[in-house]
């Protein structure tokens, strides 16, 4: 297959959360097993044109929309195809093509700066995806499906559907869309304007297609215009079929019940692996786990931690969100620093969550380490340095860290819900002598049952180190990797492909 993955943010170019490591992994993923993939991507300042090294391959496309006529140009950079273990032939690396505006991309921030999103962002993507239609005539390149992600790129199907010059080009008729939904809390909503802005017809203003409480909602239509909708795993994709979890979108989602998945998102196996990884004090595996005690003595001393201390050492890596359930953290933590547990946060977002960890790493000098900035070095090594990784989630579609948390053999403690509810299970001694138990699990988003899991996870951890080291190894031993996620992906795009158009027998 010929496959289109549009999305707005990639490793190794920016990075601003999952979706990044996911675009960064699943294309590669699906090059591997033998398909001819590309990414389109926005060209934004922050991406470093020497890690990219990018050749203009359609050096003027004009996008004319009613808000303006643009001059944009799209930049033709690659990634090697992720390691195939079972390919017979060399697959082939991925073309990246990065959409180039200065005025719409060259800016500090990829969404927003100071806490704000830009105010023209349904114009931005707008163009985004303009632009990646007719990148895809310009280029001759006629993807069988465009894999498209959140509401960024959701006017792509908006788009190729409600467009005439679309709907009637057969080369384009003919392109399937899978629609990926990483996070629906994130909708791309804007004023009624933006529809004549984006040249979109008016009738689109009504709530069987993008209206919503009198705004225009990108990922609404994203989900109505797609041929199919996949979530990010498949507990995520029943809850947001409800009011609690789908933010207004659980009924168009319930009606579109039967063109719905959930795929569980894998994680790079080589740029998460606790024997290479370049950024740990000592190498390590699930054989040889002494490496792991070094890279707890050198997470201790980068945040001054007691170096003596007897308890666990807990880490968080996150964006500062309502969402990854700080509230009932908020409660939770005296009883359980009161243990003596050591803990470590790495995050960014909302000023009140970090005033508050300022204030508890202040008050607790020697036991709670805070660094509230974005950096991907110090996120590996506190997987690889903590003994327990917290998620208590209200929501968490897929959630990565808790994957990469297995793989370095520091053991979740997680909410059930979403994908945290498909990839850890709760200690049982059943389960640990199985090898099916990895984690600790609780289940009412509240801080009493947050504290209960935790104040078991550290008890268990004192107690029965034995126990302990084998409850790593069962994490350590899954596998979470690309390669099984991208061969069910790979067989429902077959699908979805092979399904008849509109119109069509
Ligand atoms: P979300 O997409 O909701 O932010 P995920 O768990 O799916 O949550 O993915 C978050 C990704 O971003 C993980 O790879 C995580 O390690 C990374 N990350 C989040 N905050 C930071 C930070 N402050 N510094 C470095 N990496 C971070």
């Amino acid at each position: 297959m010929k496959i289109l993955y549009a999305t707005s943010e990639m490793v190794p170019y920016v990075k601003t959360g999952g979706l990044a490591d996911v675009a960064g992994a699943l294309p590669r993923a699906l090059a591997s097993l033998g398909h001819d993939v590309a990414v389109v991507m926005p060209y934004y300042g922050a991406i470093d044109p020497a890690m990219v090294e990018p050749e203009p391959v359609l050096p003027e496309v004009v996008v004319d929309l009613p808000a303006g006529l643009r001059v944009m140009s799209v930049w033709k950079s690659e990634l090697p195809a992720a390691t195939a273990h079972h390919s017979k032939t060399e697959p082939k690396p991925v073309s990246v093509y990065l959409i180039r505006d200065k005025g719409l991309f060259d800016r500090p921030g990829l969404y927003g700066a100071e806490g704000k999103d830009y105010p023209d962002n349904a114009l931005r993507f707008g163009y985004f995806c303009q632009a990646a239609i007719w990148m895809i005539k310009g280029l001759n390149w006629h993807p069988d499906l465009i894999n498209c992600n959140d509401w960024q790129t959701a006017l792509i199907p908006i788009f190729l559907r409600t467009l005439d010059a679309n709907r009637t080009d057969p080369l384009l008729e003919r392109i399937r869309v899978m629609f990926t939904i990483h996070n629906i809390s994130y909708q791309g909503s804007f004023s009624p304007h933006t529809l004549g802005q984006l040249g979109l017809p008016e009738v689109l203003y009504n709530p069987e297609a993008m209206e919503y409480f009198g705004q225009v909602n990108l990922m609404k239509g994203g989900l109505v215009f797609s041929d199919w909708v996949t979530a990010v795993s498949r507990q995520y994709s029943r809850e947001i079929q409800t009011p609690e979890f789908g933010f207004g979108m659980q009924g168009v989602l319930r009606k579109r019940a039967d063109s719905l998945s959930g795929i569980l998102n894998g994680i790079d196996p080589e740029i998460w692996n606790p024997k290479t990884d370049p950024a740990l004090a000592e190498n390590y595996s699930a054989k040889k786990l002494k490496g792991k005690a070094t890279c707890k003595k050198a997470l201790q001393k980068r945040f001054g931690l007691d170096p003596k201390a007897k308890g666990p050492l807990l880490g968080i890596i996150s964006r500062l969100a309502d969402q990854k359930g700080f509230d009932i953290l908020a409660h939770a933590l005296p009883e359980i620093l009161a243990t003596g547990a050591q803990f470590v946060l790495l995050g960014t977002g909302h000023p009140g969550h970090h005033k508050f960890f300022e204030h508890l790493a202040e008050k607790h000098v020697g036991q709670v380490g805070v660094e509230l900035s974005f950096n991907d070095a110090l996120a590996h090594q506190i997987e690889a340095g903590a003994d327990m990784f917290l998620m208590p989630s209200h929501f968490e579609p897929c959630g990565l860290n808790q994957l990469y948390s297995l793989r370095y053999g520091t053991v979740p403690v997680v909410r059930r819900t979403g994908g945290l509810a498909d990839s850890i299970k709760n200690l049982t001694p059943k389960g640990l002598a199985s090898g099916r138990s990895n984690g600790f699990v609780f289940t009412k988003y509240h801080a009493r049952d947050l504290e209960k899991a935790t104040l078991k996870a550290i008890r268990f951890y004192r107690k029965d180190p034995k126990g302990w080291q084998r409850l790593m190894r069962n994490g350590m031993a899954q596998d979470f990797s690309w390669e099984h996620s991208a061969k069910v992906y790979e067989k429902l795009m077959e699908a979805i492909v092979s399904q008849p158009g509109e119109g069509e027998d």
